[in-house]
């Protein structure tokens, strides 16, 4: 996507990216491979509970994703999250109008995120309605 993130300020990464504990060691992992950082998991996770299970939440600092550099820009972008990769969709057939790019998508693009939303997203997290942490 072609995002100006002077205008935008990176809003996508002000909200923290929910992951099942499989995904948050994949993540790990590929940061370790592709960018040679080890994460220590409590310092970057945090534990959430909804009602179907209980996930790990991206830790914010400040409002905003402790990933994201002073420049706004991910500092694992190569491993980012499924969720990060697929917004402005935050549903299977919703989209955050708070994104400048949201409404500026070809519809080809927008359908496959759609689609991947469906598919890739875990079963439960897609059905949480909220979480709280723990
Ligand atoms: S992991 Fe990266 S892309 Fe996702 S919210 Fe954090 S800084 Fe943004
Ligand atoms: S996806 Fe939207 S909110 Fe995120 S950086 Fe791009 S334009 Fe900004």
């Amino acid at each position: 996507m072609d995002c100006d993130i002077e205008k935008c300020k990176s809003h996508c990464c002000h909200n923290c990216a929910v992951l099942t504990e499989g995904e948050v060691s994949i993540l790990i992992s590929n940061v370790r491979k592709k960018y040679l950082i080890v994460l220590e998991p409590r310092k970057y996770f945090k534990k959430v509970k909804g009602e179907l299970g209980t996930y790990y939440a991206i830790k914010m600092i400040k409002g905003q994703c402790i990933f994201l550099d002073k420049q706004n820009r991910c500092r694992i972008y190569m491993c980012r999250p499924t969720l990060c990769e697929l917004y402005p969709v935050i549903d299977i057939d919703k989209v955050d109008e708070r994104c400048p790019m949201a409404n500026m998508l070809p519809m080809e693009m927008l359908s496959g995120l759609k689609r991947r939303y469906a598919q890739e997203i875990d079963v439960n997290i897609k059905a949480e309605q909220t979480f709280l942490f723990v």
